[in-house]
């Protein structure tokens, strides 16, 4: 019988991870200190495996006793120490340093002294998260990617402190449930949300000079290959929680000027807008989803006089700034290789190329060039491919 799994906070991703380890054969504890949040989340799961397994090719009463047994290994609770029988233990609860050191205390206290401990952060540091366990060697990063049943990549992440054999299992535990894992250090945003991080900071800085509109933007991403726009994507993962990971990254580097988070989200989350969650945010949707267009005030560039750029050159723009993080990222030890950040830019952010693979196929020396331009804080100044 595998291993009992707890999962700790039972929003969005705590809902995917339980679910993820109950289809992998794992008796799994939920706990959430709301009991609205853990009943939400284990009708969730149901409804969720119900078509799963329908996918699958089950009907009726099958299906009902393949549901039924695999429900049946999951607890629902609201205490951490409910979590004492565990092997192994995922954090997924809200994004606050001192509301995940308070939790990994008691969780350090409640389970055995094997139990390895993990973090489902975004962008907060594992160390810190690790110095307020009771041996803090069992303590890493397990970081996936929402929605946690379908995307492929989880971000293995050891701090100073976390034992190399401790990230081997949590490795291990992940390939098991058919995921890709890859070793990132513990670094502001790890490899895909630091490198990815210029996808929409780029996008935003070229809308706030007025160089392009929102659909512009959007539309030249996609024809490069990307499956959604970056203000698309915004709008899908919620401002509020692009906001978020965005300041998180961006204090992470002592508030580095290349990571200041656009005012323009800002001003959006303030107004409620925060994307099809709310029918409106970049864009305005219909109750079924139906992107409807622009939003007011996204309709068109500010005027500024300029010629705007063509698409290759938004493209250009936006994937050379992910390149340049790439590279520090490399030169910073986040990740061991390019192909490794590659594969994380692909499974974590969809990517139809890693930034390194792009860049080798345009041309060093051209990248270099043109990330050296002094020009290239200009919107309008790359000529296209
Ligand atoms: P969420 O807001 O959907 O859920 C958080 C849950 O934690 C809530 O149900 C809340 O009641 C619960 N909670 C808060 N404090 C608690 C405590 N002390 N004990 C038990 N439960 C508690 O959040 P989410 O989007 O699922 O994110 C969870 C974590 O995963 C965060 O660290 C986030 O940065 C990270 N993450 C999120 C995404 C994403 O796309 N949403 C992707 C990867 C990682």
């Amino acid at each position: 019988m595998p291993v009992e799994i707890a999962v700790v906070g039972a929003g969005t991703m705590g809902a995917g991870i339980a679910q993820l380890a109950l289809e992998h054969g794992h008796p799994v504890r939920l706990i959430d200190l709301d009991p609205a949040a853990t009943a939400r989340a284990g009708a969730l799961i149901a409804e969720r495996l119900t078509r799963r397994f329908s996918q699958q090719g089950l009907i009726g009463p099958e299906l009902a006793d393949r549901r039924a047994g695999t429900l049946e290994r999951l607890v629902l609770g609201a205490d951490p120490e409910e979590a004492a029988d565990a092997s192994i233990v995922i954090e997924a609860v809200i994004e606050s340093l001192e509301v995940k050191q308070a939790l990994f205390a008691r969780l350090a206290a409640a389970t055995s002294p094997d139990a390895l401990l993990a973090t489902n952060t975004s962008a907060l540091s594992v160390r810190a998260i690790a110095t307020a366990a009771s041996r803090p060697e069992r303590v890493l990063g397990l970081h996936f990617f929402n929605p946690a049943p379908v995307m492929a990549l989880v971000e293995i992440v050891s701090g100073p402190l976390t034992d190399p054999a401790v990230a081997e299992r949590g490795a291990a535990l992940v390939t098991g449930w058919g995921r890709t894992p890859i070793r990132c250090a513990d670094r502001p945003g790890f490899a895909v949300n630091r490198v990815n991080r210029p996808f929409t900071i780029q996008a935003l800085r070229l809308l706030e000079s007025g160089a392009a509109d929102i659909s512009t933007i959007d539309g030249a991403v996609r024809a490069a290959g990307f499956p959604m726009g970056p203000f698309e994507l915004m709008d899908l993962v919620g401002i509020d929680v692009n906001l978020a990971t965005a300041t998180a990254v961006w204090e992470g580097f002592g508030r580095a000027a290349r990571f200041s988070p656009s005012p323009i989200q800002a001003e959006l989350e303030a107004a409620g807008r925060l994307g099809r969650k709310t029918g409106r945010g970049f864009y305005r949707y219909d109750p079924s989803g139906t992107n409807l267009g622009p939003a007011p005030g996204f309709d068109r560039a500010v005027p500024g006089g300029r010629t705007p750029p063509g698409p290759e050159s938004i493209v250009a723009r936006i994937r050379l700034a992910i390149v340049s993080e790439a590279y520090r990222a490399l030169e910073e030890g986040v990740a061991a290789d390019e192909a490794t950040i590659d594969l994380a830019l692909r499974l974590g952010a969809a990517h139809p190329e890693g930034p390194f693979a792009w860049a080798h196929s345009r041309g060093l020396s051209r990248v270099g060039a043109e990330l050296d331009a002094p020009a290239t804080a200009e919107p309008d100044a790359f000529s296209g491919a």
